[in-house]
Protein backbone atom coordinates (compact mmCIF):
# COMPACT_ATOMS: atom_id res chain seq x y z
CA UNK A 1 0.00 0.00 0.00
CA UNK A 2 1.81 3.63 -0.81
CA UNK A 3 1.11 6.20 1.31
CA UNK A 4 -2.30 8.58 0.85
CA UNK A 5 -2.34 12.12 1.81
CA UNK A 6 -3.51 11.30 5.17
CA UNK A 7 -0.04 9.53 5.61
CA UNK A 8 1.70 12.71 4.46
CA UNK A 9 0.10 15.06 6.88
CA UNK A 10 1.01 12.23 9.83
CA UNK A 11 4.27 12.26 8.79
CA UNK A 12 4.69 16.01 8.77
CA UNK A 13 3.31 16.52 11.88
CA UNK A 14 5.48 13.38 13.67
CA UNK A 15 8.67 15.24 12.09
CA UNK A 16 7.28 18.68 13.40
CA UNK A 17 6.87 16.38 16.93
CA UNK A 18 10.54 15.78 16.89
CA UNK A 19 10.42 12.27 15.32
CA UNK A 20 11.70 10.17 12.66
CA UNK A 21 10.22 9.12 9.23
CA UNK A 22 11.16 7.00 6.65
CA UNK A 23 10.81 8.23 3.22
CA UNK A 24 11.14 6.75 0.08
CA UNK A 25 12.98 8.85 -2.71
CA UNK A 26 13.89 7.99 -6.17
CA UNK A 27 17.56 6.35 -4.96
CA UNK A 28 16.81 4.48 -1.59
CA UNK A 29 14.55 4.74 1.24
CA UNK A 30 16.16 8.29 3.63
CA UNK A 31 15.57 8.71 7.91
CA UNK A 32 14.17 11.99 8.11
CA UNK A 33 14.50 14.51 10.87
CA UNK A 34 13.89 17.73 11.31
CA UNK A 35 17.26 19.46 10.29
CA UNK A 36 16.53 22.09 12.83
CA UNK A 37 15.92 19.66 15.45
CA UNK A 38 18.84 18.92 17.14
CA UNK A 39 17.53 16.47 19.54
CA UNK A 40 15.91 14.26 16.45
CA UNK A 41 19.02 14.91 14.88
CA UNK A 42 20.70 12.92 17.45
CA UNK A 43 18.27 10.32 16.83
CA UNK A 44 19.11 9.61 13.66
CA UNK A 45 22.61 8.55 14.35
CA UNK A 46 21.85 6.96 16.98
CA UNK A 47 19.45 4.80 15.70
CA UNK A 48 21.27 4.05 12.13
CA UNK A 49 24.35 3.79 14.88
CA UNK A 50 26.08 5.97 12.62
CA UNK A 51 29.68 8.15 13.79
CA UNK A 52 28.34 11.74 14.59
CA UNK A 53 31.15 13.18 12.18
CA UNK A 54 29.03 11.62 9.18
CA UNK A 55 27.17 14.46 8.26
CA UNK A 56 23.91 13.76 6.63
CA UNK A 57 22.05 15.19 3.63
CA UNK A 58 19.68 18.27 3.78
CA UNK A 59 16.37 17.48 1.70
CA UNK A 60 14.65 20.57 0.27
CA UNK A 61 11.23 21.05 -1.11
CA UNK A 62 12.44 23.24 -4.48
CA UNK A 63 15.65 24.69 -6.30
CA UNK A 64 14.31 27.86 -5.15
CA UNK A 65 15.08 27.31 -1.36
CA UNK A 66 18.88 26.52 -1.68
CA UNK A 67 19.50 29.91 -0.54
CA UNK A 68 18.11 29.64 2.88
CA UNK A 69 20.41 26.88 3.39
CA UNK A 70 24.02 27.59 1.52
CA UNK A 71 25.67 30.15 0.60
CA UNK A 72 28.69 31.21 -1.98
CA UNK A 73 26.26 29.18 -4.61
CA UNK A 74 28.79 29.92 -8.04
CA UNK A 75 27.30 29.70 -11.20
CA UNK A 76 28.11 26.01 -12.27
CA UNK A 77 26.14 24.71 -8.87
CA UNK A 78 23.20 26.63 -9.68
CA UNK A 79 23.52 25.22 -13.27
CA UNK A 80 23.90 21.62 -11.92
CA UNK A 81 20.80 22.37 -9.46
CA UNK A 82 18.39 23.83 -12.29
CA UNK A 83 19.04 21.23 -14.60
CA UNK A 84 19.47 17.80 -12.27
CA UNK A 85 16.73 19.06 -9.58
CA UNK A 86 14.56 17.28 -8.58
CA UNK A 87 16.94 14.52 -8.79
CA UNK A 88 19.13 12.19 -7.67
CA UNK A 89 22.33 14.63 -7.73
CA UNK A 90 23.33 15.95 -3.64
CA UNK A 91 25.46 19.10 -4.08
CA UNK A 92 28.02 20.15 -1.33
CA UNK A 93 28.39 23.94 -0.74
CA UNK A 94 28.71 26.21 1.95
CA UNK A 95 26.48 26.07 4.52
CA UNK A 96 24.25 29.14 5.95
CA UNK A 97 23.94 29.38 9.71
CA UNK A 98 20.43 27.80 9.49
CA UNK A 99 21.87 24.39 9.07
CA UNK A 100 23.26 23.63 12.55
CA UNK A 101 26.85 22.53 12.86
CA UNK A 102 25.16 18.76 13.95
CA UNK A 103 23.59 18.07 10.76
CA UNK A 104 27.08 18.43 9.09
CA UNK A 105 29.01 16.76 11.50
CA UNK A 106 31.10 19.81 11.95
CA UNK A 107 31.85 20.72 8.71
CA UNK A 108 31.30 23.97 7.07
CA UNK A 109 29.65 22.92 4.27
CA UNK A 110 26.76 21.34 3.74
CA UNK A 111 25.00 18.63 1.10
CA UNK A 112 21.44 19.36 -0.25
CA UNK A 113 19.18 17.53 -2.79
CA UNK A 114 15.51 18.00 -3.68
CA UNK A 115 14.63 14.50 -4.35
CA UNK A 116 12.77 13.37 -7.18
CA UNK A 117 10.06 11.28 -6.00
CA UNK A 118 6.14 12.44 -5.05
CA UNK A 119 5.49 11.51 -1.24
CA UNK A 120 9.52 13.03 -0.80
CA UNK A 121 8.00 16.27 -2.64
CA UNK A 122 4.77 16.13 -0.51
CA UNK A 123 5.91 15.67 2.84
CA UNK A 124 8.23 18.52 2.07
CA UNK A 125 6.09 21.00 0.81
CA UNK A 126 3.59 19.92 3.75
CA UNK A 127 6.22 20.27 6.47
CA UNK A 128 7.71 23.23 5.36
CA UNK A 129 11.36 22.97 6.23
CA UNK A 130 14.30 20.62 5.56
CA UNK A 131 14.90 17.40 6.37
CA UNK A 132 18.18 15.75 6.84
CA UNK A 133 17.87 12.23 6.03
CA UNK A 134 20.92 9.48 5.70
CA UNK A 135 19.75 6.27 4.11
CA UNK A 136 17.16 4.48 6.38
CA UNK A 137 19.47 1.39 7.29
CA UNK A 138 22.05 0.46 10.01
CA UNK A 139 25.75 2.17 9.67
CA UNK A 140 27.79 0.16 6.65
CA UNK A 141 25.11 -2.24 5.63
CA UNK A 142 22.87 -2.20 2.12
CA UNK A 143 20.78 0.43 1.65
CA UNK A 144 16.89 -0.25 1.72
CA UNK A 145 14.97 0.33 -1.28
CA UNK A 146 11.61 -0.36 0.11
CA UNK A 147 9.46 0.36 2.99
CA UNK A 148 9.55 -3.83 4.34
CA UNK A 149 13.79 -3.64 4.58
CA UNK A 150 13.40 -0.48 6.24
CA UNK A 151 10.66 -1.99 8.66
CA UNK A 152 12.76 -4.95 9.10
CA UNK A 153 16.00 -3.23 9.56
CA UNK A 154 15.00 -0.45 12.05
CA UNK A 155 11.87 -1.62 13.38
CA UNK A 156 10.59 0.68 16.41
CA UNK A 157 13.66 2.86 15.63
CA UNK A 158 11.46 4.99 13.17
CA UNK A 159 8.06 6.37 14.12
CA UNK A 160 6.49 6.47 11.28
CA UNK A 161 7.34 5.05 7.40
CA UNK A 162 5.97 6.37 4.47
CA UNK A 163 5.67 3.38 1.50
CA UNK A 164 6.02 4.55 -1.71
CA UNK A 165 7.12 0.87 -3.76
CA UNK A 166 10.33 -0.23 -4.73
CA UNK A 167 12.88 3.05 -5.90
CA UNK A 168 13.16 3.56 -9.59
CA UNK A 169 17.13 4.92 -9.28
CA UNK A 170 18.11 1.97 -6.38
CA UNK A 171 21.26 3.70 -5.71
CA UNK A 172 21.95 6.72 -4.11
CA UNK A 173 22.83 10.42 -5.28
CA UNK A 174 26.13 11.80 -7.27
CA UNK A 175 27.79 13.57 -4.62
CA UNK A 176 29.25 16.79 -6.21
CA UNK A 177 31.84 19.28 -3.94
CA UNK A 178 30.48 22.23 -5.92
CA UNK A 179 32.67 24.72 -3.25
CA UNK A 180 35.61 25.26 -5.92
CA UNK A 181 36.36 25.88 -9.10
CA UNK A 182 35.84 22.91 -10.22
CA UNK A 183 32.50 20.57 -9.11
CA UNK A 184 34.08 17.35 -8.37
CA UNK A 185 32.61 14.36 -7.95
CA UNK A 186 32.90 12.75 -4.15
CA UNK A 187 30.57 9.28 -4.79
CA UNK A 188 29.36 8.52 -8.26
CA UNK A 189 25.34 7.67 -7.52
CA UNK A 190 22.08 7.78 -10.11
CA UNK A 191 23.30 10.97 -12.39
CA UNK A 192 25.76 9.73 -14.41
CA UNK A 193 29.57 11.48 -14.94
CA UNK A 194 28.62 12.15 -18.77
CA UNK A 195 25.50 13.62 -18.04
CA UNK A 196 26.95 16.05 -15.78
CA UNK A 197 30.02 17.01 -17.64
CA UNK A 198 27.45 17.85 -20.42
CA UNK A 199 25.36 19.80 -18.68
CA UNK A 200 28.23 21.78 -17.31
CA UNK A 201 30.17 21.46 -20.95
CA UNK A 202 33.84 20.63 -19.07
CA UNK A 203 35.45 17.82 -17.37
CA UNK A 204 34.42 17.06 -13.48
CA UNK A 205 37.62 17.34 -11.33
CA UNK A 206 38.64 14.34 -9.97
CA UNK A 207 38.77 13.16 -6.13
CA UNK A 208 42.40 14.79 -5.20
CA UNK A 209 41.20 18.38 -6.45
CA UNK A 210 38.23 18.23 -4.08
CA UNK A 211 38.83 20.68 -0.71
CA UNK A 212 36.37 18.96 1.53
CA UNK A 213 36.43 15.12 3.31
CA UNK A 214 35.33 12.59 1.09
CA UNK A 215 32.61 11.50 2.55
CA UNK A 216 31.87 7.25 3.70
CA UNK A 217 36.05 6.71 4.52
CA UNK A 218 35.18 3.49 5.85
CA UNK A 219 36.29 0.74 3.36
CA UNK A 220 33.37 -1.18 4.03
CA UNK A 221 30.00 -0.09 3.39
CA UNK A 222 26.77 -1.10 1.76
CA UNK A 223 27.31 -4.50 2.76
CA UNK A 224 25.41 -7.48 2.80
CA UNK A 225 26.29 -10.32 5.89
CA UNK A 226 27.78 -12.21 3.70
CA UNK A 227 31.87 -12.05 2.89
CA UNK A 228 31.34 -10.52 -1.23
CA UNK A 229 34.61 -11.32 -3.51
CA UNK A 230 34.95 -9.64 -6.35
CA UNK A 231 36.24 -11.59 -9.97
CA UNK A 232 36.87 -11.40 -13.88
CA UNK A 233 33.28 -11.92 -15.17
CA UNK A 234 34.55 -14.80 -17.22
CA UNK A 235 36.56 -16.40 -13.79
CA UNK A 236 33.00 -16.37 -11.92
CA UNK A 237 31.68 -19.88 -11.93
CA UNK A 238 34.74 -21.52 -11.52
CA UNK A 239 35.14 -19.35 -8.46
CA UNK A 240 31.47 -20.01 -6.81
CA UNK A 241 32.13 -23.72 -7.55
CA UNK A 242 35.34 -23.85 -6.12
CA UNK A 243 33.87 -22.09 -3.03
CA UNK A 244 30.89 -24.66 -3.19
CA UNK A 245 33.34 -27.19 -2.77
CA UNK A 246 35.02 -25.59 0.19
CA UNK A 247 31.98 -25.46 1.87
CA UNK A 248 30.45 -22.71 1.50
CA UNK A 249 26.73 -21.15 1.20
CA UNK A 250 27.77 -19.62 -2.28
CA UNK A 251 25.88 -17.14 -3.99
CA UNK A 252 26.65 -16.12 -7.43
CA UNK A 253 25.59 -12.28 -9.17
CA UNK A 254 26.22 -14.47 -12.95
CA UNK A 255 27.42 -11.49 -15.53
CA UNK A 256 24.54 -11.12 -18.34
CA UNK A 257 27.08 -12.81 -20.54
CA UNK A 258 26.63 -16.08 -18.99
CA UNK A 259 23.24 -15.99 -18.52
CA UNK A 260 22.13 -19.17 -19.43
CA UNK A 261 24.79 -21.20 -17.88
CA UNK A 262 24.11 -23.84 -15.56
CA UNK A 263 26.37 -22.99 -12.61
CA UNK A 264 26.21 -24.79 -9.17
CA UNK A 265 25.78 -22.56 -6.27
CA UNK A 266 23.22 -22.22 -3.35
CA UNK A 267 21.71 -19.31 -4.64
CA UNK A 268 22.18 -17.82 -7.95
CA UNK A 269 20.70 -14.14 -9.52
CA UNK A 270 21.14 -13.06 -13.08
CA UNK A 271 22.81 -9.79 -13.15
CA UNK A 272 20.57 -7.18 -15.75
CA UNK A 273 22.17 -6.56 -19.17
CA UNK A 274 20.63 -2.55 -18.40
CA UNK A 275 22.64 -0.88 -15.94
CA UNK A 276 19.68 0.90 -14.98
CA UNK A 277 17.60 -2.28 -13.84
CA UNK A 278 20.87 -3.14 -12.02
CA UNK A 279 21.05 -0.35 -10.25
CA UNK A 280 17.48 -0.72 -9.39
CA UNK A 281 18.04 -4.19 -8.24
CA UNK A 282 21.34 -4.82 -6.72
CA UNK A 283 20.63 -3.70 -2.92
CA UNK A 284 17.57 -6.19 -3.46
CA UNK A 285 20.03 -9.11 -4.79
CA UNK A 286 22.90 -8.67 -1.74
CA UNK A 287 19.64 -8.92 0.86
CA UNK A 288 18.31 -11.91 -1.00
CA UNK A 289 21.57 -13.63 -0.47
CA UNK A 290 21.64 -12.77 3.00
CA UNK A 291 18.12 -14.29 3.60
CA UNK A 292 18.86 -17.21 1.77
CA UNK A 293 21.41 -17.94 4.30
CA UNK A 294 24.85 -17.32 1.29
CA UNK A 295 27.90 -16.50 3.62
CA UNK A 296 29.76 -15.98 0.54
CA UNK A 297 28.73 -14.07 -2.86
CA UNK A 298 30.77 -14.21 -6.05
CA UNK A 299 30.46 -11.33 -8.29
CA UNK A 300 32.39 -8.89 -11.10
CA UNK A 301 32.42 -5.37 -11.94
CA UNK A 302 29.89 -3.97 -15.01
CA UNK A 303 31.82 -1.32 -17.25
CA UNK A 304 32.83 1.56 -15.43
CA UNK A 305 30.58 3.86 -17.37
CA UNK A 306 27.48 5.48 -17.06
CA UNK A 307 25.15 3.76 -14.01
CA UNK A 308 27.82 1.04 -14.48
CA UNK A 309 30.22 3.27 -12.21
CA UNK A 310 27.92 3.53 -9.19
CA UNK A 311 27.43 0.05 -8.89
CA UNK A 312 30.78 -0.61 -9.18
CA UNK A 313 31.56 2.00 -6.71
CA UNK A 314 29.13 0.10 -3.82
CA UNK A 315 30.19 -3.74 -4.78
CA UNK A 316 33.94 -2.28 -4.25
CA UNK A 317 33.05 -1.13 -1.01
CA UNK A 318 30.42 -4.41 -0.37
CA UNK A 319 33.42 -6.61 -1.01
CA UNK A 320 35.99 -3.94 1.12
CA UNK A 321 37.99 -5.29 4.23
CA UNK A 322 35.36 -5.59 7.62
CA UNK A 323 36.05 -3.80 10.68
CA UNK A 324 37.47 -6.89 13.29
CA UNK A 325 35.08 -7.46 15.88
P1 LIG B 1 23.91 8.41 3.27
O1 LIG B 1 22.95 9.41 3.72
O2 LIG B 1 24.19 7.34 4.28
O3 LIG B 1 23.61 7.87 1.91
O4 LIG B 1 25.24 9.22 3.11
C1 LIG B 1 25.23 10.57 2.73
C2 LIG B 1 26.56 10.94 2.26
O5 LIG B 1 26.68 12.34 2.09
C3 LIG B 1 27.63 10.50 3.24
O6 LIG B 1 28.59 9.73 2.55
C4 LIG B 1 28.17 11.80 3.75
O7 LIG B 1 29.48 11.70 4.17
C5 LIG B 1 27.95 12.73 2.55
N1 LIG B 1 27.96 14.14 2.95
C6 LIG B 1 27.01 14.78 3.64
N2 LIG B 1 27.38 16.06 3.90
C7 LIG B 1 28.60 16.23 3.35
C8 LIG B 1 29.52 17.32 3.28
N3 LIG B 1 29.26 18.49 3.84
N4 LIG B 1 30.69 17.12 2.64
C9 LIG B 1 30.94 15.95 2.07
N5 LIG B 1 30.13 14.87 2.10
C10 LIG B 1 28.97 15.00 2.74
MG1 LIG C 1 23.95 5.24 3.74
Amino acid sequence: MTAQTTDINTAAGVLRAGGLVAVPTETVYGLGANVEDAAAVARVFQVKGRPPSHPLIVHIGGAEQLVDWAEDVSEAARLLAEHFWPGPLTLVLRRSRRVPLEVTGGLQTVAVRVPDHPIALALLAGFGGGIAAPSANRFGSVSPTTAHHVRTELGPGVDFVLDGGPCEVGVESTIVDATGEIPTILRPGGVTCEDLEAVLGRPLGVDSTSRVRVPGQHPSHYAPRARVILVEPENVIAEAELALERGHQTGVFLPPSLADVPVKAHAVVTVPSSMAAYARELYGFLRDLDQQGCDLIVASLPPEQGLGLAIANRLRRAAGPRPSH
